[in-house]
C-alpha cells in the first residue's frame, strides 16, 4: 500500500514539479494531436461543403418562390434574377455560398432557376 501511494505521488509529483515533460512524452502528445487532426479535418471540410450545398438549394427555392410572386403581380416571369430584388428583404438576392462567381439564372418562360455551378455531391 505504501509503495503504491509513493508511486502515485511520484507520478503527480513529476507532472506538478518543475522537471517538465520528456521529449518522448511530448512526441507522443504531438502524435495523438496529429492523428485527431487528420481524422477531424476531412470530416469538417465535408460538413462545410454539405451545408453550403443545402444553402444553395434553399437559395434556388427562395428565388423560384419570388419568381412565382413576380408572376402573380406581372402575369409573366422575370427576364433576369435581378428583377426579383423587390421580393427579398433589403433588396438582396441570395448569392451562391460557393462564391459570387456562380450566378443564378432564371428561365423567363417557366420561372425555373438554373444554376451555373455544378453542385458537389455530398455522400
Ligand atoms: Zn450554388
Amino acid at each position: 500500500m505504501l509503495r503504491i501511494t509513493k508511486k502515485v505521488k511520484g507520478i503527480f509529483g513529476r507532472i506538478k514539479g518543475e522537471r517538465g515533460f520528456t521529449l518522448v512524452e511530448l512526441l507522443i502528445v504531438l502524435a495523438i494531436i496529429g492523428v485527431l487532426a487528420s481524422i477531424a479535418v476531412p470530416s469538417i471540410t465535408k460538413a462545410v461543403n454539405s451545408a453550403k450545398e443545402k444553402a444553395c438549394q434553399a437559395n434556388i427555392m427562395a428565388i423560384e418562390a419570388a419568381a412565382h410572386l413576380y408572376y402573380v403581380d406581372n402575369n409573366t416571369y422575370p427576364a433576369k434574377v435581378e428583377d426579383l430584388k423587390d421580393y427579398f428583404k433589403d433588396s438582396e438576392i441570395p448569392e451562391c455560398p460557393f462564391g459570387a462567381n456562380y450566378e443564378y439564372k432564371i428561365d423567363s418562360t417557366t420561372g425555373e432557376v438554373t444554376h451555373s455551378h455544378t453542385p458537389q455531391q455530398s455522400q
